[in-house]
C-alpha cells in the first residue's frame, strides 16, 4: 500500500482550464517524491491538496488506506516545512520542537524526552536555549523538522524549502535533507522548480507541466530518457 496515493485528481478554480488534470502519483512509505515543473504546473495547488489546504474537485486523495478528500488538515498527520520555516522567534530551539506537543497538552516528562530525542537526531542538543535569530540557515530548517519529528506525522512535505537561500547554502541544504530524510526514512513530497535539486533529492520524480503529469520515473530514468 502506498503512503500517500493520489488517483485521477483534478483541480479546477473557476471555470478554467484545470491547475492539475487527473494526476495520479503513488508515494511509497519511506519514498522522497519530488514534484517538478515550471511556475503556475499545479505543483503547490498539488501538495496543498494533499495537505487539505486546497478543496479537491475530483479523484481520491488516500493516505495510508484512508481517503481524506474531506479531512480538516490537522486530523491528516502530515507535516509541511514552509519556505520560511514559521519558527517562533521569540521562543527557543527548545520550545519551538516542543510546540505541538504542548498544544497537544502532552505530560512535561514526554515533551522532553521527545524533544531531546529529536534534537539528537537533528544534532540541534547544543543550541535548545537558543532563538531562531541567532541560527544559521540550515539550523532553522532543522528545528523547522524537529516539530515535524515530535509529532510523529507520517510524511513530511516542502514547498520550495531553498529557494530564498543563495546558492552555496542550497547545496548544503540540499545534502542534509537528503541524509536526514534517508536517516529517518520519513516518507516525503517535495516541491521545486530546480531541475538539479529535483535530480539529486529524490528517489522518484514527477514532472508536471500545465497542470498534466509528463513523466513519473527515477532520476536515472529521467537522466537516460529526457
Ligand atoms: P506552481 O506551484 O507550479 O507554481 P500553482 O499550483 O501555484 O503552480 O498554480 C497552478 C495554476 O493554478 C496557475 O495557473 C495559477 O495561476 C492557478 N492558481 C493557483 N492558485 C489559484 C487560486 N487560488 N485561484 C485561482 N487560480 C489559482
Ligand atoms: P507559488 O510560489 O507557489 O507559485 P504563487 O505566487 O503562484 O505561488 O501564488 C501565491 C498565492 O496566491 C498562493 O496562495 C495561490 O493560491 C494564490 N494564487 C496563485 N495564483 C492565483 C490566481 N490566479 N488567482 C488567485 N490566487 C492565486
Amino acid at each position: 500500500m502506498a503512503a500517500i496515493d493520489m488517483k485521477n485528481i483534478v483541480k479546477k478554480y473557476g471555470d478554467g482550464f484545470p491547475a492539475v488534470n487527473d494526476i495520479s502519483i503513488d508515494v511509497a512509505d519511506g519514498e522522497f517524491m519530488i514534484l517538478v515543473g515550471p511556475s503556475g504546473c499545479g505543483k503547490s495547488t498539488l501538495l496543498r491538496m494533499i495537505v487539505g489546504l486546497e478543496d479537491i474537485t475530483s479523484g481520491d486523495m488516500m493516505i495510508g488506506d484512508k481517503r481524506v478528500n474531506d479531512l480538516a488538515p490537522r486530523d491528516r498527520n502530515l507535516a509541511m516545512v514552509f519556505q520560511n520555516y514559521a519558527l517562533y522567534p521569540h521562543l527557543t530551539v527548545y520550545e519551538n520542537i516542543a510546540f505541538p506537543l504542548r498544544l497537544a497538552k502532552a505530560p512535561d516528562d514526554e515533551i522532553d524526552k521527545k524533544v531531546r530525542a529529536a534534537s539528537k537526531t537533528l544534532e540541534l542538543d547544543e543550541h535548545l536555549d537558543r532563538k531562531p535569530g541567532n541560527l544559521s540557515g540550515g539550523q532553522r530548517q532543522r528545528v523547522a523538522m524537529g516539530r515535524a519529528i515530535v509529532r510523529e506525522a507520517d510524511a513530511f512535505l516542502f514547498d520550495e524549502p531553498l529557494s530564498n537561500l543563495d546558492a552555496k547554502l542550497r547545496g548544503q541544504m540540499r545534502t542534509e535533507i537528503s541524509r536526514l530524510q534517508k536517516r529517518l526514512g520519513i516518507t516525503t513530497v517535495y516541491v521545486t522548480h530546480d531541475q538539479t535539486e529535483a535530480m539529486t533529492l529524490g528517489d522518484r520524480v514527477a514532472v508536471l507541466k500545465r497542470g498534466i503529469l509528463q513523466q513519473l520515473a527515477t532520476p536515472r530514468e529521467l537522466y537516460e530518457n529526457p
